[in-house]
């Protein structure tokens, strides 16, 4: 069977279905393509068993206010700036004095940091909105001639730095570069407070809060959670089927159990996909949500493309170190509601991080814990993709004992309550979920991969070397991460 369409989506993401959403909307004939046999990508909540529903990989989270506007999408558009109303953030500390991020509890770790409290989330709420701004702005191909939609996208950018105000915009440049650590170090002085925020820093990165680079990270994680705390738990798959649903009412068409073996290229022009099942497919343009190693060197090949071009795009650090244990309980698990970190000090996360470096799982993790109903949701750091001496395959239960052991030593209740466990591993992740070395955002997020050198340098406005096919997902700028940017930005460089 051949159809033609306008645009042929590669992944049913946030990123591909926001793509999709925008096109349809404009009257394109749009078509979706899927491997899985649900669509959601990460932002997916699925089911492991009966009573067993969770967000099985990201947690909650929530799109751009100005997507959701733009695509009248339902979706609370205030979520990301209410936080007196989220459940908290709660630090475990093993003598059970937890700390919650808010001015009062701080004050029991020292009041000096209390006081500075509301400065540092005023300042992180304003690095955040600079860096909300770079992202909804296409990055010129530098070092390559810009033309004039490039410069008009940077001198809008270049405004609102402007707004943001001398003071603030030259302390988010030289947070940029900063560690977590010195960048917290800045504001607080307990070593409980310091811990606590430096781990959302390092959330979901191969990088240890002491790292170069994590001072960016803090201020990417703070912007797509706005905040520290996860919104929304338990309903991320609520983002991408209000998505899907769009797409379908302006008469998109979205495909499971579609697996995209080759793009399809004559001339150095995309014409189609081949998928798995040897259909083939055409459309006038082809966007890839999924990362760019995949598209790149799998579904087009090296044959394809310039040889700098692969060398770069072989290059992009990946470095998956996540894994993630979701466990069915009978309800008397004890753990309260909210965001908890087992995050006590800088000192612990790099410790933990240390373990990656070598190839090795942490023994003491970092991790960060979430309920939705019965159901407890592990974020476990760092178990690295490519293990040194020894393989996933082998390690799993491992890390499975890890976690619970770490967690029930703050919440005792907790594996009497344990009646059912879903453990997904990096590999799982690359497997199951498309991911390449299980890297969660496409390519790690560093600043030697930002902006316009995101996803490779020189290729930073969603466009690759083949002509009609573009990359609109995490690892391109925009992402990664929740936010819907990097779909939205695709649909206006195109022809
Ligand atoms: C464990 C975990 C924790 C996370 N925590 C956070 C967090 O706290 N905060 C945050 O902001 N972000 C977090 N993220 C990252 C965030 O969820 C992702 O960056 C983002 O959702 C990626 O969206 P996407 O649409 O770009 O890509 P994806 O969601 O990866 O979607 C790509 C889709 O393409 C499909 N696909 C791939 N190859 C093919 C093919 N050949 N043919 C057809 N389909 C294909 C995949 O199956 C997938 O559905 C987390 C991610 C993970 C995995």
């Amino acid at each position: 069977m051949t159809n033609h369409y306008n645009t042929i989506i590669i992944g049913a993401g946030h990123n591909g279905l926001v793509a999709a959403a925008y096109l349809a909307k404009q009257g394109k004939k749009v078509l979706v393509l899927e491997r899985r046999s649900i669509i959601g990508g990460s932002v997916v909540t699925e089911s492991f068993g009966e009573n067993f529903t969770v967000d099985s990989i990201q947690t909650g989270g929530t799109l751009r206010p100005d997507i959701i506007k733009d695509l009248k999408l339902g979706l609370d558009t205030s979520e990301k700036n209410t936080r007196s109303t989220r459940p908290p953030f709660i630090s475990l500390q093993p003598d059970g004095n937890h700390l919650i991020l808010n001015e009062e509890s701080i004050k029991r770790f020292s009041e000096k940091d209390a006081n500075n409290w509301n400065e540092f989330v005023r300042f992180m709420d304003k690095a955040a909105s600079i860096l909300d701004a770079a992202y909804a702005t296409i990055m010129p191909r530098l070092p390559k001639n810009m033309n004039l939609r490039d410069g008009y996208g940077l001198l809008e950018l270049g405004l609102e730095l402007r707004l943001a105000g001398r003071k603030d915009m030259l302390n988010f440049i030289r947070a940029l570069p900063m560690s977590a650590q010195e960048l917290v170090e800045e504001y607080f002085e307990s070593e409980v407070v310091r811990g606590a925020i430096a781990s959302v820093a390092i959330h979901g990165s191969t990088l240890g809060s002491m790292s170069a680079g994590t001072g960016y990270t803090l201020i990417h994680n703070w912007l797509n959670r706005g905040g520290l705390a996860h919104i929304n738990v338990g309903k991320a798959g609520e983002i991408t089927n209000a998505l899907a649903n769009l797409v379908k009412s302006f008469g998109g068409e979205i495909r499971t159990d579609a697996e995209v073996a080759k793009i399809k290229i004559e001339n150095q022009i995309a014409k189609g996909v081949l998928l798995a099942n040897g259909e083939e497919i055409l459309a006038d343009n082809i966007l890839s949500s999924a990362d760019p190693k995949h598209t790149l060197l799998k579904l087009v090949g090296a044959q394809d493309l310039p040889p700098e071009f692969v060398w770069h795009t072989q290059s992009i650090k990946m470095r998956g170190s996540v894994a993630k244990i979701h466990l069915q309980t009978n309800g008397n698990h004890g753990i309260p509601e909210g965001t908890l970190a087992v995050a006590p000090s800088i000192k612990y996360l790099e410790k933990a991080y240390d373990a990656a470096k070598y190839g090795e799982i942490s023994e003491k993790p970092y991790l960060e814990v979430t309920t939705s109903g019965n159901t407890v949701s592990i974020h476990f750091q760092f178990a690295p993709y490519n293990l040194k001496n020894s393989e996933w395959k082998v390690e799993s239960e491992k890390v499975e004992k890890l976690a619970i052991d770490t967690l029930a030593e703050y919440f005792p209740n907790l594996k009497s309550s344990i009646v059912n466990r879903k453990l997904i591993t990096p590999k799982d992740l690359e497997e199951v979920y498309g991911l390449t070395e299980g890297d969660i955002n496409h390519g790690q997020l560093m600043l030697d991969q930002f902006l316009f050198m995101r996803p490779i340098p020189g290729w930073s406005n969603h466009k690759t070397p083949i002509d009609n096919l573009y990359l609109c997902g995490s690892g391109v700028h925009g992402g990664g991460g929740v936010s819907g940017a990097s779909g939205r930005n695709v649909v206006k460089v195109l022809k």
